[in-house]
């Protein structure tokens, strides 16, 4: 690995917002100033072939990216701020054992969204009609 890579890994590693390719290459970038935006692309993919990385891909194509835990896992996403956060709800995980067992199927993979109104994006729109 290239210390460029192994800066895209680290910040991945080290984020919890699950930041879009253009968020990776502003932080890289701090440290490696010459970095392009092309070069985080094919980090990523990298990454996500070795299983370092999740790829959550949304259909106006801003992909986001989860470093912390790549593997399949439910996910709560702020339609205003586009923030997304890992529910850690045992009930949730566990929903793909119990459909193994009824169904038979070996699962692969599965993508569990939930989409809504942040608390914090909720609070703002109060302050708005409020003033
Ligand atoms: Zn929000
Ligand atoms: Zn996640």
């Amino acid at each position: 690995m290239t210390p460029q890579r192994l800066a895209v890994a680290k910040v991945l590693a080290d984020s919890e917002e699950h930041l879009s390719a253009d968020k990776i290459y502003e932080r890289v970038k701090v440290d490696f100033p010459f970095t392009s935006l092309a070069t985080i692309y094919k980090t990523v993919t990298l990454l996500k072939q070795m299983g370092e990385v999740m790829e959550l891909g949304f259909v106006d194509d801003s992909n986001r990216y989860d470093g912390i835990r790549p593997f399949p896992h439910p996910h709560l996403i702020c339609l205003k701020c586009k923030r997304i956060i890992d529910p850690d709800i045992p009930v949730l995980n566990e929903l793909s054992t119990e459909l193994a067992q009824k169904t038979g199927y070996r699962i692969i993979n599965h993508r569990l969204d939930f989409f809504g109104i942040c608390p914090k994006c909720q609070n703002q729109k109060k302050r708005q009609i409020k003033s």
